[in-house]
Formats: C-alpha cells, sequence, structure tokens
C-alpha cells in the first residue's frame, strides 16, 4: 500500500439529502472548485451521480436550464464556463487505464474542473487530492446519503463546505 495512504490528512462531510437539497449541495459546492481541482462520483446505478454532476456544472454554468446529457457514451463532455473548463467524464467503460490518454484526462485534471463518474474502474489514474462523493440511497426512496472526503488538498475545501453549511443550514 503507499504510504500516502496513512501520512495524508483527511476530511469527511456526511449528510442525508433529498434530491432538491442534493441540487443546493452541488450549488455550493461549486462555490469551491477552480480548475485543476477534481471531484470524484461514485455509488450504485441510480444512486444520484449523473443528478449531482448536473446539478454541479449547470450551477458552474450559472444557467438552471443549461442541457447537460449523460457522458455514458461519449465518455467526456466538455463545458466553457466563467469559471473555467469543466470536463466530466464517466468511466463505466474504461477497461484499461491507457484508454484516458485518448480521453486527454491528465490534460483535463490541470486545466479544467474535472468530474468523474465511476472512478473506481481507473482509480490509479486519479489524484490524492481529488474529492470524492459517495452516494447511497438511505431509509427511504427519495433521500440519499452522501459522503464527501477530501484529502491532502482539498482538505481545505471539506472544512470551508462544513462552514458554509452550517451558516446557510
Ligand atoms: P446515477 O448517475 O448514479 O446512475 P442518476 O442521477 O442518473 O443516478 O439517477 C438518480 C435517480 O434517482 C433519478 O431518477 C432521481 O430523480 C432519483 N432520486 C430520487 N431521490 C434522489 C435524491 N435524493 N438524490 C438524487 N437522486 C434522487
Ligand atoms: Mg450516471
Amino acid at each position: 500500500m503507499p504510504n500516502h495512504v496513512h501520512t495524508s490528512p483527511q476530511a469527511s462531510l456526511r449528510l442525508t439529502v433529498t434530491e432538491t437539497e442534493l441540487a443546493c449541495l452541488a450549488g455550493t459546492v461549486a462555490g469551491l472548485l477552480a480548475p485543476g481541482d477534481c471531484i470524484a462520483l461514485s455509488g450504485d446505478l441510480g444512486a444520484g451521480k449523473t443528478t449531482f454532476a448536473r446539478a454541479l456544472v449547470r450551477a458552474l454554468m450559472q444557467d438552471p436550464g443549461h442541457e447537460v446529457p449523460s457522458p455514458t457514451f461519449a465518455l467526456r463532455q466538455d463545458y466553457h464556463s466563467a469559471r473555467g473548463p469543466i470536463a466530466q467524464f464517466d468511466f463505466y467503460r474504461i477497461n484499461d487505464p491507457h484508454e484516458l490518454d485518448e480521453l486527454g484526462f491528465d490534460e483535463a485534471l490541470l486545466r479544467a474542473i474535472t468530474l468523474v463518474e465511476w472512478p473506481e474502474r481507473a482509480k490509479a489514474a486519479l489524484p490524492l487530492d481529488c474529492i470524492e462523493l459517495q452516494l447511497a440511497e438511505a431509509a427511504d426512496a427519495q433521500s440519499r446519503t452522501v459522503v464527501l472526503t477530501g484529502r491532502g488538498a482539498s482538505v481545505a475545501k471539506i472544512d470551508q463546505l462544513r462552514q458554509l453549511l452550517a451558516d446557510t443550514g
């Protein structure tokens, strides 16, 4: 196991949200992101990854009606926001991490706000400080549990988010 697993700082935040609240959370997270940041969305089919990603892109685009197709087939969708480029990936169909070279993943990590669905398909390709957002079904069908985890440089973002949520309720 690489050493950083044991030594890097980590911060987590756990919430239970309705779909409306998840979109609201995406709007708050959007305010903390800049080009060079990465956010990985995991959870079972139907957990809400695309719902979150769509709300996040719309918030960054400052356009609540912006069309945001799921990148299931294209594997990558790009947006040009006033906050900088956004690159949204879906790794579900990635069988070999080398396929990410063709998609320009490393270049996106440097220049864009990068979103990844199904990050577990190519976990080694993700930077250590990628924010992790895990979604899971909660007790009632209209709710989801969300666990946000930051490591390394993104610990500060989780702390900021905790503060913002405490302020806004
Ligand atoms: P995924 O991309 O993880 O497969 P989607 O975002 O495509 O999942 O689908 C999530 C589905 O669950 C949508 O139909 C959405 O309307 C529904 N849903 C119900 N409650 C919630 C909730 N609290 N958060 C997110 N989605 C929810
Ligand atoms: Mg999806």
